[in-house]
Order: C-alpha cells, then structure tokens, then sequence
C-alpha cells in the first residue's frame, strides 16, 4: 500500500483514498488526473479488496482504453483487472451481448460501423427514389440519427411486437430500419439507445447491474455527452460512488455532441483539484498556458511545474513546404543521434491528409514510423483508386488495376458482366481492359460503354496533358469526386486534393526532364509499395483529436497554418465556438510533450484555403520570447495572419472571387506557388501601397491578376486595379 501512495501528491493521495461518493477532479493537462484514477483502481482492489468486476472504468478512446489497462496491470494482480475497463461504446457492447436477448435480437448482433452505416443509406436512398444530388447520404445519415434520438424509435420499430404502418411505411427510417434488422444490426447510436432502452424498461436488469457496478470512474469526463452522462448517470445511482475526471480546456468533442457544461455542473460531494504538472518542461507549459488564455469561454487556470528548465521550444518557419519537411526530418535524425529513441518521438497535425508530405518525406530519409489510429497516405482508398486509373492509362493490361475501379464510383457492372468480360478476355488471351474494348458494344451496358470512353480520353491525353491535370479529369469525368462531393466526404476529399497538389509540386520541381505519367508512376511506387512492419518501436504519427490522454518525450506540431490549423471549416461553420475548440486542440496538441516541442509551418500553397499559407494565429497568440524561431518571417505574413482573424471577427469571410473553373484549381495553386509564372505583379500577404488609401495587405486576386482585394490598415478592404496598386518596397 505503501508503494501504490508513494509516488502521489496530497491532493492526488485524496483522490484515491476518498473511494465513497461523487468525486470530481478538476485539473489541467498532465497533472496526473489519469494516475490518480489508475492508482485508485488499484487502491479498491489490493486495498479494500473490491472484486474488479464491480469496477467500471471508462473513457473515451480505444487508445487511451489500452493505456489505462496497461497502467491498471501493472499495479494488480494479473487477473485482478477484467474487460470494464473500456471506452463507453465498449461498455454497451459488452452490456448487450448479455441483455439483448430481452429484446429478441441474438447476443451474436452485428455492430454496423461507419462504412456500413453509410452502403446501407445509400441503398436506403435508391429504394425510397431520393437524389443524391438533392440531399447527402450524410445528411441522410443525420436526419436518421435525429429520429432515432427521439424516445420511442426501438418500439415502433426494432422489437418483435413492432408493426410497421403504412403511415410509417416509405419514411426515411422505416426504410433503413428493416435493413438492419435483415441483419440484426445495431449502429453506433443504437449501441447506446438500446443500452439505456433496456436499463430503463427492465427493472431486473437495471437493478442487477446497478447493484453490480459499485465503484465507476470516467476519465476525460469533459468530453461526454448528455447520453453518455445519462448512462453514468444510471449505472451509478444505487450506490453513488462516482468519480469522475476531466478538464473543461481538453473538450475537444462539442462537434460531436460534447457536454462540457454538465462536467462544471457535476453535483459532487467533493472537488478535487490539481495544478502542478508533471509532465512538461516550464517552456512547454509556458506556451500551453499563453495560448489557452486567449479563450474567453474558459474558467482561469494556471498551471506550474517544478521541472527544471529544457531545451527551448523552437518555431521553425520554411519557405516552402519542403523546407519544413527537411527541417523536421534534420531535427528527427538529430535527436536520435543524440540518445533518443524513435519510439520516443510523435509527430501531430490536425488533419489526415497533413500526413502526405511527412510521409514521404521520411520514407526519402529512410525513417521508419506507424500512423495511429489511421492508414497510411498512399494506401487511403481515394489514392490507391486514383493511382489505379491512372496506370490503366498507360498499362491497359493491368488487369489489379482495372478490377479496383471499374465499379469505382459504382457503374453497376456485376459480377455476372465481369464474368462474361473474363471469358472474352480468356479466349482471345488478352487483359480484362483490351476485351472490354472490343467488345463493351456488344455486351449491352452502357455504363461500360461510358467507362471505355472515359479511359480512352484520358489515355489521349496522356502525352499532352500534365500529370495532374489528367488526374484531374478522370477524377471528375469519372464521377468520383461528385460522388465523395455528394457524400460530404471532407476528409476523402481533402486527400485527393493533397494528392493533386503534390503533383503539381512534382511537375514543378521537375519541370525541366518535363516528367511523364510514366515516370511519375515509378516514383511514387516507393511510397505505393513502401514495405514497412506495423513497428511499434517506430516514430509515431497521428492527429491531434487521436493524442489526447498520451503524452511522448519529443512533440513535433506541424502545418501550423491559417486555415490548416485552426481548420478554416471549423471556424466557417462554428465562429468564435469553433476557434475555440481548435484552441483547446492546440493546447492538447502542446501539453502531449514532455521533453521538447517543436512547432512549424511554412510558405506556399494552402490545400485547404486554396490561398498562401500564412502562420498560424496560435503561434502569433505565443509570446515571441517563448519560442527561438528558426528562419525568417516577413512582417507582411503575420499581416496576413491577422487579416485573417479580423475578417473572421467580422464573420465575413474573404470572398472567393477566383472561381475554380470545372474543379481545376490550377490558377490558385500556381499563383500561391509561383506568381511570376502567372505574371501576377503582387502575392497574397504581400504588403501594397496605394496612393489614396494607403498601406494594405493584398487578401486576393481574381483569375487573371488584373485586380486585387486589398485589406487596409483601419479593417475596411476594397478590390483594386492592378495599376493602381504598388509594391510597399518600390518607391
Ligand atoms: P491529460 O490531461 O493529458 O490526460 P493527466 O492529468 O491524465 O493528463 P497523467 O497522464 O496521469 O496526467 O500524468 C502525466 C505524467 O505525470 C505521467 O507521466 C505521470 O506518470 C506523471 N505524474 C503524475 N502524477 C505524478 C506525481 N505525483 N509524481 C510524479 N509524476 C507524476
Ligand atoms: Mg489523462
């Protein structure tokens, strides 16, 4: 016993000892909040000798579950920790596989994932005759949650005794409904509606569980929502013995649903707070702690270490996206040299598609690396389809190829149309493509007919076209990006323009031997086919909504950029709510270090804006004697980070006044690279003069740079002529 308090503070001691009652601990990043709540675990069951099957312990993550069972293990017993120690939709797994039955569903139910979720709607969406164009199947998917949030759904519709009216009958549940149950399957919102449906109409089993489950513990509390808290709620209420842990700074889920508002109002019969962190150098907690404070819907906390003094934190400003890369990819090779191991180091970014160029940046250098909670870029199902098209272009007997997108988007060619096409192929001993050539005529579907007409334009264009704008074509003469459109598939979406950019970056940094598809298809087999084991000894990457809970000595935050981070979307859809949660992402994303934080970001064109890259305001809202920062940054870039708060502040954002002609955005993706090979006399950010109005900063310009909108020093912005304007630096 003396061992499991030994390593506490007073407070943290409190925590574990005070094992009756509703208990909340209120507390910063890496003030041990997950410590305390582990060493509890093992104080109930070596000390007051609890039978871990009474204890539930919850959160959010699977990561973080794993973490607590590691932590909890090697505290107990083997065997003195059991399966309750899980995430909350684990909890209503595995409470269902025992209750279910009273429901008349069998306890081997099928879980419908996201994926699945989404081909059942879209079947849904056909059956019922509704237009994708006219509304998403996300939207459809919304729509279907909404109803299903209402009280009343899993009677009229899921249980034996169910009829299904003809006043029911055609409705956009109804339908989607009988699906699932064709296949006794529950969706993520069902795993919860019909957890609390049973705890609420069965009194056996509320009050078995009830009386079961005498000790629970839910950390990153923050981040539940009013179901989540209604479980709790629930499960806890015979015997009242509810410790719960979070920090209002750490709720990065509100998008989701998040409560936070019911963890500050949690009726506790105590409060616990901790404020001294022991996981971060001062340098580190200096920045968590200047960049918080600009939220203004926050309680006022402060946290200190007594950690001696590290290494300073460094800002490191590229010109160019690969000058960022090969500045981390330096740092990385330099604190291996110097001690540190690989499996030390995590790489953080805010979205998925940010992981391209860090991959290939380190696959270059030879660095090995697992993503988390993720999949590898070049092996993301838009790129290897998109690749896939690409080499039928130039290899037309490249059956792997032909076989992974002639359905893709679906041209319903089933199996029997590509049996008949394997026979041709067969018999006239040719590729799968050559025999659809021949012969699609006469094989009487015309969206094969479509799909042989697509593939020969884009193999017409091969020697004439650039690489990305063949790319380009086929992704919107194919129908695949209106369909990832029609889905709302930001995240889909976001990766293949990654992936476009990257071509174009790749024309231009061979623009000289002019590249061939062909070429430009070996090159990218490196990182295609990069042979890589799942390595848990490697470098880590992932987003920072995946970090939450982890903490690593050696922190890179990269893509520190308007409109990459804090998410241009965020902000467009939620105002000053959305800056807000993409703040306390930054301040998870910061206190994940524990020896050395490196932030950067750099010049160029954004994906995301589809304009320059400016710093990010979180690193303007960082007190410059903080960081030591690596290159220079012209005063006209910050301007630019500043217009863009101030147009937020005013909630209208810069318009876009250069309209991507039929999905190309090579005018914006070539300005922001390289303004003097479109003769545009200004860039974006630059600092310009005009003789009546003064000083300005250049926010845009329409397609073919004759004129600009200008920001001006007292906020009001007006578009201009080109003559009109001048350089700030010419006289
Ligand atoms: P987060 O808000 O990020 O989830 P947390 O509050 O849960 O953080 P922990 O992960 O529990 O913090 O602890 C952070 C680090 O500090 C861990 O490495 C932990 O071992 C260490 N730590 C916590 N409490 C103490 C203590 N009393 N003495 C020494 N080290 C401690
Ligand atoms: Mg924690």
């Amino acid at each position: 016993m003396k061992d499991l308090l030994s390593d506490l503070n007073i407070r943290q001691r409190e925590a574990v000892q005070t094992t009756e009652g509703r208990i909340r601990v209120i507390a910063g990043a890496g003030t041990g909040k997950t410590k305390a709540l582990t060493h509890r675990y093992a104080y109930l069951v070596n000390v007051l000798g609890i039978d871990p099957a009474n204890i539930l312990c919850l959160t959010f993550t699977n990561k973080a579950a794993s973490e607590m069972r590691q932590r909890i293990a090697a505290m107990v017993k083997s065997g003195d920790y059991n399966d309750f120690v899980c995430t909350l939709h684990g909890f209503c797994v595995k409470f269902l596989r025992k209750e279910i039955y009273r429901l008349g569903f069998p306890k081997s139910f099928t879980i419908l994932d996201e994926e699945d979720s989404k081909a059942l709607a879209k079947e849904c969406m056909d059956e019922l005759g509704l237009k994708r164009t006219e509304k998403t199947v996300k939207l459809f998917l919304e729509g279907i949650g909404a109803e299903k949030a209402l009280n009343g759904y899993i009677e009229a519709y899921m249980l034996p005794g169910s009829v299904i009216t003809d006043h029911m009958r055609g409705g956009n549940l109804a339908c989607y409904v009988s699906r699932q149950m064709k296949n006794w399957a529950l969706d993520f919102d069902d795993l919860m509606n019909f957890t609390l449906f049973i705890l609420d109409r069965f009194e056996d089993a509320r009050t078995a569980w009830q009386e079961a489950l005498n000790y629970i513990m839910v950390d990153e509390a923050q981040d539940c929502n009013l179901d989540d808290w209604n479980l709790i709620e629930k499960l806890a209420a015979r015997h009242r013995n509810l410790f719960v842990v979070g920090d209002p700074d750490q709720c990065i889920y509100e998008w989701r649903g998040a409560k936070p508002a019911r963890f500050v109002e949690f009726a506790s019969d105590r409060d616990i707070i901790l404020d001294e962190n022991y996981r971060s150098t001062p340098g580190i907690l200096d920045i968590a702690n200047c960049v918080i404070a600009n939220n203004r819907n926050r309680i006022p906390k402060d946290l200190f270490t007594r950690r001696a003094d590290g290494v300073p934190v460094i800002h490191f400003h590229g010109k160019t996206e690969s000058e960022e890369m090969e500045w981390i990819v330096g740092r990385i090779r330099a604190l291996v040299e110097s001690g540190a191991s690989s499996r030390e180091i995590a790489i953080l970014y805010r979205s998925s598609w940010q992981s391209r160029a860090l991959e290939q940046a380190l696959l270059n250098a030879g660095i090995s690396y697992s993503i988390w909670g993720g999949t590898r870029f070049f092996e993301r199902k838009e790129i290897k389809d998109t690749l896939a098209y690409l080499r039928l272009l130039v290899q037309p007997d490249d059956d792997v190829s032909l076989l992974r997108i002639i359905n893709t988007p679906s041209r319903k060619l089933g199996r029997s149309f590509l049996d008949s096409l394997r026979s041709y192929a067969l018999s006239e001993d040719t590729s799968l493509y050559r025999a659809l050539l021949a012969h699609h005529g006469e094989m009487g579907k015309a969206s094969a007919s479509e799909f042989v007409r697509l593939i020969e334009d884009g193999r017409a264009h091969v020697e004439t076209s650039t690489i990305s704008d063949l790319a380009n074509r086929i992704l919107e003469g194919s129908l695949y990006k209106k369909a990832l459109r029609e889905d709302q598939d930001e995240e889909r979406l976001e990766n293949l323009d990654e992936l476009l950019a990257s071509m174009r970056f790749y024309e231009q940094s061979h623009a000289e031997e002019e590249p061939t598809l062909v070429e430009y298809l070996q090159d990218i087999a490196l990182y295609t086919n990069a042979d890589y084991r799942q390595d848990t000894g490697s470098l880590k990457m992932m987003t920072i909504h995946q970090a939450k809970g982890l903490e690593f000595p050696y922190v890179f935050i990269t893509g520190l950029s308007e409109g990459i981070f804090p998410n241009m979307r965020t902000i467009r859809e939620w105002k000053k709510n959305g800056e807000e949660e993409e703040r306390r992402l930054m301040y998870v994303a910061v206190t994940r270090a524990e020896n050395a934080l490196f932030l950067s970001e750099s010049e160029g064109y954004n994906v995301a804006t589809k304009m320059s890259k400016y710093p990010s305001r979180f690193l303007d809202e960082i007190r410059r004697d903080m960081v030591v920062l690596e290159g220079t940054i012209p005063e006209s870039l910050w301007r630019g980070t500043r217009n863009m708060v101030h147009v937020l502040d005013e909630e209208s954002y810069v318009p876009d006044i250069r309209p991507a002609k039929g999905g190309s955005f090579e005018v914006a993706d070539g300005f922001a690279a390289d303004r003097n090979a479109y003769n545009s006399p200004f860039s974006i950010g630059e600092t310009v003069v005009h003789d009546i109005f003064g000083e300005g900063v250049i926010l845009a310009a329409n397609d073919d740079f004759s004129s600009f909108q200008v920001q001006f020093a007292d906020g009001s912005t007006r578009f201009l002529r080109a003559p009109f304007l001048h350089r700030a630096d010419l006289p």
